[in-house]
């Protein structure tokens, strides 16, 4: 899903934030990225389910040991146009 050049971007954007990548849980080194995006969706009522709203879209990285997956928001990476970035105030 994701081309060898998004995979490179993300990875060397994440690298830069997080130069030691450990796994919180068993301390492993090794991760493995998902092929695709996340879209967290944003939900004001936990009573009913809201898609195409406001999301937070992440890249999930597994601990390559344990399976600890761990998520990180694009726009924090710098990875997101201008007008999708969702985690700023308003
Ligand atoms: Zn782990």
């Amino acid at each position: 899903m994701l081309t060898y050049e998004q995979k490179e971007k993300i990875k060397d954007e994440l690298i830069k934030k997080v130069p030691n990548l450990t796994c919180p849980m068993c301390q492993n080194k090794g991760f493995t990225m998902a092929d695709g995006y996340f879209l967290n969706s944003m939900q004001a009522d936990l009573n009913s389910v809201n898609l195409g709203g406001e999301a937070i879209p992440t890249i999930a990285v597994i601990c390559n040991n344990c399976g600890f997956v761990s998520q990180h928001a694009l726009g924090s990476l710098g990875l997101l146009p201008k007008e999708a970035k969702t985690d700023e105030p308003k």
